[in-house]
């Protein structure tokens, strides 16, 4: 099986134009038509360079729905080159330029003020060899895990969204419910190409230029773009028995949560808390679970029978393996229907010591209503093992067993639900006690952070973080978005 990369480039740039011609470096704008013959010509792409107001509008906004940087252009490359050409002419000008995957992030990680957002959708070839996947930096996971499946092998990880872009979760990390298994998505990575913050394309692997594949990988964008990469696949099996087991209180949940994970019983491990029914106060918490076969469904009793999850609450159901990994569609589909899917989503994402999870979760649930996180949110408690997460930007806390707690966040004041701007000082409050007690965020959220935040949350990885941004983007104009480095032009350029 295989989509050829080479071809589908050529294809696709013979079908498009070129509408930017120049750019003027004294007036810091971007010129089109005749008018780019006097500053700095673009160099000839196979895509689109746009700066229409409806492109830059929609570069401008992304899932969170609260940060808003309006780009000055954007690129929609028709092949690898473009990045790399358009990346050396922003390093040159001094330009910066971040990647968008499929803009789900949710507080303008991937968004550029008076800069160029490169949107990555258009780069999305995979190819299947074997038991590895190469794939192009825009490709979603659902693309993925459909190209694989025929084959009878699947990525090992999967994030429980799966219309993400690949490029885009290995830019922080990519958890999921097998990640008990087999650590985040980017533990999964046999080698990269990225583009470097001066043009430069670059293949990386962990035998060659170990620093860069290592400081790309969970590594927010801050030295390369990941345009290409080549995945490890595991068989996959053809059904999934699902299991959701109820429990009356966190340390309840917790402790059968580290008994499966650190026995390995199941395939997939996750955790939630919900309103209780009947719309009383308080919470009520259920394992997520999944035993993965092809032919012969799993013992229940062997798999459930010495839990203490509330007797008669459990509800195990079959599902094909596509269904399972795509559970999530349904109620997007829904969300979008009512439109809370386009409401802001200031989400907290957070990695605690396993050790402080019971203390800090029980008295974050006691303090918490339907209004704090809006009636379609989500909270997410599940343990990951550190054993399994070997790449060192993915910052987690130093235990055995850790916990990701989330509080994903819709702020849809017509339903009750508190503002954006409330729901965000929480985040940071609840952000300052995680930090206390050696937690990290997972940063995909809507949580305020300084440079020494920064600075604080790689700890022993900040070198390495540091190193890479002077040797691969020295002019520092990749990705602004994330507030890491300081900005080269801060809001400098003005509108075409
Ligand atoms: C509904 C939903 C469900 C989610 N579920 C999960 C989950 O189960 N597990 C999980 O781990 N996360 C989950 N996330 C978080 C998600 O992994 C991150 O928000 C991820 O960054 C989104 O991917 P994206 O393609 O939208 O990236 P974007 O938001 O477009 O980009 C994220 C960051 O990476 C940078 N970037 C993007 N592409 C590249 C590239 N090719 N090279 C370099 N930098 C790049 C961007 O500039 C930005 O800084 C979920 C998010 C949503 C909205």
């Amino acid at each position: 099986m295989a989509h050829g990369l080479a071809r589908r480039d050529v294809v696709r740039g013979l079908a498009i134009g070129v509408v930017v011609t120049g750019f003027d470096p004294a007036a810091r704008q971007w010129l089109s038509g005749s008018a780019g013959r006097g500053g700095v010509s673009v160099p000839p792409l196979t895509g689109r360079l746009l700066f229409d107001e409806a492109d830059l509008a929609a570069a401008s906004d992304d899932f969170g729905h609260i940060v808003h940087r309006r780009p000055r252009a954007v690129l929609q490359p028709g092949s690898v080159d473009d990045v790399a050409v358009m990346v050396r002419f922003c390093h040159d000008l001094r330009i910066p330029v971040a990647a968008r995957g499929q803009g789900h992030s949710t507080y303008g990680q991937a968004q550029v003020a008076g800069g160029l957002v490169i949107e990555m959708g258009t780069l999305d070839a995979i190819a299947v060899d074997g038991d590895q996947a190469t794939v192009q930096a825009g490709a979603r996971w659902s693309a993925l895990l459909r190209a694989t499946l025929p084959l009878g092998l699947t990525p090992p990880v999967l994030n429980d969204y799966l219309e993400l872009s690949i490029g885009g979760t290995l830019s922080v990390g990519g958890v999921g419910g097998a990640s008990q298994h087999y650590g985040a998505q980017v533990d999964n990575v046999l080698e990269l190409e990225v583009v470097t913050g001066t043009g430069q394309r670059a293949v990386c692997s962990p035998a060659l230029r170990p620093e860069l594949f290592t400081a790309v990988l969970a590594g927010l964008g801050q030295c390369a773009i990941l345009v290409r990469a080549t995945l490890r696949l595991r068989p996959a099996t053809g059904n999934v028995r699902h299991y959701i087991l109820f429990y009356p209180s966190v340390p309840a949940l917790t402790a059968d949560q580290r008994r499966v994970a650190l026995d390995g019983r199941f395939s997939f491990l996750e955790g939630e808390a919900q309103p209780v029914p009947g719309g009383g106060a308080g919470w009520q918490y259920y394992i997520e679970a999944a035993a993965y076969y092809d032919t012969t469904p799993p013992d229940d009793s062997a798999l459930i029978g010495d839990l203490n999850y509330i007797r008669g609450t459990e509800q195990i159901g079959n599902l094909s393996y596509f269904d399972f990994a795509d559970r999530l569609a349904p109620a997007v589909a829904f969300l979008q229907s009512t439109g809370e899917w386009y409401d802001p989503h200031p989400w907290l994402n957070v990695f605690l010591p396993g050790s402080a999870t019971d203390g800090f979760v029980s008295s974050v649930m006691a303090g918490l209503t339907t209004a704090d996180i809006g009636a379609s949110g989500v909270i997410l408690l599940y343990p990951l093992l550190t054993s399994a997460l070997r790449m060192p930007l993915l910052r987690v806390p130093n235990e055995d067993v850790v916990f990701l707690f989330s509080l994903l966040r819709t702020a849809a004041p017509d339903t009750g639900a508190l503002s954006a701007d409330v729901m965000i000082a929480a985040n940071s409050a609840l952000y300052r006690q995680v930090r206390h007690l050696g937690g990290y965020q997972y940063p995909v959220g809507s949580i305020p952070t300084t440079r020494s935040d920064w600075r604080g949350h790689f700890g022993p990885a900040w070198p390495l973080v540091v190193d890479a941004r002077h040797r691969y983007d020295p002019r520092g104009i990749l990705t602004p978005g994330q507030g890491i480095f300081p900005s080269p032009h801060p809001g400098q350029f003005p509108g075409p």
